[in-house]
């Protein structure tokens, strides 16, 4: 089981940064799975910049995500669900982990070299 993180923004240049974060310790994962308890809601209009996608054997599963929304994509479009709460909760406090240890496209202020910030991208 694998869980990949997806996050695009505009860094302080202005610059689109893509980053990714691949969460592969099976416990982890576990964890973040077993919160995941979805409700139906009504569709909303915000822009979704973050996406999680599950992998189970050969099983994708993509959802568009915020702090409120838990949009599952399929084929023939999304299907709307409300983010729970634990989820979420989880879910940033593992990004923020990993982000420390991988320190992914973080640029600092001007000492380090420019080209180190670009995110990994499949
Ligand atoms: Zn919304
Ligand atoms: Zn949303």
């Amino acid at each position: 089981m694998k869980l990949v993180f997806r996050d695009a923004y505009s860094d302080r240049l202005g610059r689109h940064v893509h980053e990714s974060v691949v969460i592969e310790n099976p416990a982890s994962v576990k964890g973040l799975v077993s919160v995941v308890a979805l409700e139906a809601k009504e569709p909303c209009l915000c822009d979704h910049d973050q996406e999680m996608i599950f992998y189970r054997g050969f099983t994708r599963l993509s959802a568009e995500v915020c702090d409120h929304c838990f949009d599952v994509v399929f084929n023939r479009g999304s299907h709307e669900y409300d983010m729970p709460p634990a989820l979420w909760k989880e879910f940033c406090a593992l990004h923020e982990q990993y982000k420390k240890t991988t320190r992914i496209a973080e640029p600092s202020d001007g000492s380090d070299a420019a080209g180190d910030s670009e995110g990994r991208d499949e």
